[in-house]
């Protein structure tokens, strides 16, 4: 059953967060007098307001305006308000309140929007100039439920040729115990955030050489890759998925045909112009673009062959590297990169074809999902808007289609009770499509992949089959990317997992920690054993203490260490210690091998 998706407003909340920021402009005017005032809006998790302040102020200082700000709440000052004319306004903001930055914005509103009057609001004898809605008094905000977290720099009005300013953030919540709870939520996901742990357990390296959004995978990053990629290689080819490879670079056409140029060029690197190109062949100079989408591709493999309704459902599928130029302020860790490799796939079928294979889509994506153990997601259908006045530029212009195409899928969800939220006006140009939002460790919603249905496509590229009746027709295509891109899937499992990966996907799946050397020619024998198996395996040779080699594997998050000695030895077996289960295990080597191969091979959570 779909659920119209709409956002729950805590005005209360919304009122208090607001008001919080008056109080600590108050609270920051009054410890370092002279603070000029930017703006200071209530946000999701609490509020923030931005200064330019008379001298450098650190964190340390926080606890300070903290003190002062719950004064002015125990101090019960009832929040007034008053519109004075635009004149009296500027002349109070720039007198009596000496604020530069207010009264830019207010000549700003009355030259662009037309405001003759400015609203104002007092408490105690701090005057701001804003539109509200506030608490009635201070004393109705909860003292105990907020805290001042950050301090950061911010130009006026997000503009860089701006002055800077310095925000300072808070948190703010309707009782102490939603922001203790918050704030545990934040410290749990600092220490999951995969930008740390991927530098701590060496996943992956940004480096300034290489360039911003390009990501190199060091050895352990590139492990977990390539067991995705098998994981995919599985499925899909159970599924009767076709691999596919194309290259990385391609002529300018192939992306006017797709419609990226002139529609997604901004979202495109640059091209490179081939002048022997265009010499060679006595035109003009050629232009190639690095790829930012499989899609055009996988349509020029269907167009390199004919083919007949027996054919379809026809599944190309690649783990295509696409590059974006996403904005440099967009850019992070893992999850906003430029240079990407997708769990992609486009799926060419007949219109009765149609539904029945969406179903089968979401069903692979679940499986995946349920293997992951990952349950807190939920479906996302986006529909176009045929109400929407630019929807010409929005959408391909086809009602007929548009409402054929949402029937089905709309169908397809229905038939399988999945529960779904409607998204109107959030489809793709040439179809609907379902998202799967996730819910990271932060509560933060994101799009991790989606399943796209594309009507529009494949007739620009003359897409055809023959039919049963011997006439070519258009075949439809489904979009699809389950495990979305390498870099944001890999980001989201380390903070999923906290970096204690199991043991299928982890880069090192076992170390070997002989007790001594005298028996490094034992744990030798283990390892070689072991890699025959196509496990991921490390002896430790080094000199440190055997508590040591344990705790380097624990911190490490090795799933599995093998100690073994002269008892271990003598007797073939091995003691094995799981990362985070206190007891360990003595076990014959022979059943260990074999325990280990079944755990892996069945990807088990143990
Ligand atoms: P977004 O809205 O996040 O930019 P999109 O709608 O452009 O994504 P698609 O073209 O549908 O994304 O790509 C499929 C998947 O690729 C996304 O669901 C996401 O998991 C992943 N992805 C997209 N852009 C990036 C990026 N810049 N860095 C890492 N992964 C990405
Ligand atoms: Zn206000
Ligand atoms: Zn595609």
């Amino acid at each position: 059953m779909p659920v119209i998706e709409e956002k729950p407003q805590d005005e209360k909340l919304f009122r208090i967060r607001h008001s919080l920021a008056h109080v600590m402009a108050q609270a920051v005017q009054t410890l370092y007098p002279g603070t000029k005032l930017g703006f200071g809006p209530a946000i999701d998790d609490g509020f923030y307001y931005d200064f330019i302040l008379p001298k450098t102020v650190s964190d340390t200082e926080l606890p300070a305006i903290e003190a002062k700000m719950r004064d002015i709440i125990a101090a019960a000052q009832t929040f007034s308000h008053e519109d004075l004319p635009l004149d009296a306004a500027l002349a109070r903001i720039e007198g009596q309140m000496g604020e530069p930055f207010k009264a830019e914005y207010a000549r700003e509103l009355a030259n662009k929007k037309g405001h003759r009057e400015i609203s104002f609001y007092a408490n105690g004898g701090f005057v701001d100039m804003c539109e509200g809605p506030h608490v009635s008094n201070t004393s109705d905000i909860p003292a105990d439920a907020f805290k001042l977290h950050a301090l950061a720099g911010a130009y006026w009005r997000g503009d860089e040729r701006n002055a800077m300013m310095t925000r300072i953030y808070g948190y703010a919540f309707n009782t102490k115990a939603e922001l203790d709870e918050y704030v545990a939520a934040v410290e749990q996901a600092k220490q999951r955030d995969h930008r740390k742990l991927g530098q701590e357990l060496r996943i992956y390296a940004i480096r300034d050489e290489i360039g911003k959004g390009l990501p190199l995978w060091l050895p352990n990053g590139a492990a977990i890759r390539h067991e995705l990629e098998k994981l995919a290689h599985e499925m899909e080819f159970r599924a009767g998925y076709k691999k596919v490879a194309t290259p990385h670079i391609t002529r300018r056409g192939l992306f006017e045909t797709s419609g990226h140029i002139p529609l997604y060029e901004d979202g495109m690197y640059p091209p490179m112009v081939l002048e022997e190109e265009g010499r060679g062949a006595g035109g003009p100079e050629e232009s190639y673009y690095l790829k930012p989408m499989n899609c055009p591709h996988h349509h020029m493999v269907f167009a390199s062959e004919k083919h007949s309704y027996r054919d379809l459902p026809l599944r190309y599928t690649e783990y295509g590297s696409v590059y974006r130029f996403e904005r440099a302020g967009a850019l992070q860790g893992l999850t906003r990169v430029r240079g990407m490799t997708m769990n992609d796939a486009h799926i060419y079928v007949t219109p009765e074809q149609l539904k029945e294979e969406f179903q089968a889509v979401m069903k692979l994506h679940e499986r995946y999902y349920s293997l992951f153990g990952l349950t807190n997601y939920f479906m996302r259908l986006s529909l176009w808007d045929p109400a929407d006045p630019k929807r010409g530029a929005k959408y391909v212009d086809d009602p007929e289609n548009w409402a054929l195409s949402e029937r089905l899928v709309t169908e397809a969800l229905e038939e399988m009770g999945a529960n779904y939220k409607l998204s109107p006006g959030e489809a793709a140009f040439y179809g609907p499509k379902v998202d799967f939002q996730f819910i990271t460790v932060t509560g933060r919603e994101f799009t991790l992949s989606t399943n796209q249905l594309d009507f529009a496509v494949p007739p620009r590229f003359g897409l055809s089959y023959t039919d049963k009746d011997g006439k070519e027709k258009t075949p439809y295509c489904i979009h699809r990317a389950p495990m979305g891109t390498h870099e944001r899937f890999i980001a989201f499992l380390i903070e999923h997992f906290g970096g204690a990966f199991p043991t299928w996907l982890a880069p090192v799946q076992v170390v070997i920690i002989p007790v001594s050397d005298k028996f490094l020619a034992y744990g030798k024998k283990i390892e070689a054993l072991l890699r025959e198996d196509l496990v991921r395996v490390e002896l430790d040779t080094s000199s440190a203490t055997m508590g040591k080699k344990i705790q380097e594997g624990a911190t490490r998050k090795v799933p599995i260490l093998l100690v073994v000695g002269g008892k271990e030895e003598t007797e073939q077996t091995v003691t094995v210690r799981r990362y985070g289960i206190k007891e360990q295990k003595a076990m014959p080597l022979a059943g260990f091998v074999e325990m280990l191969s079944q755990e892996i091979k069945e990807r088990r959570h143990v």
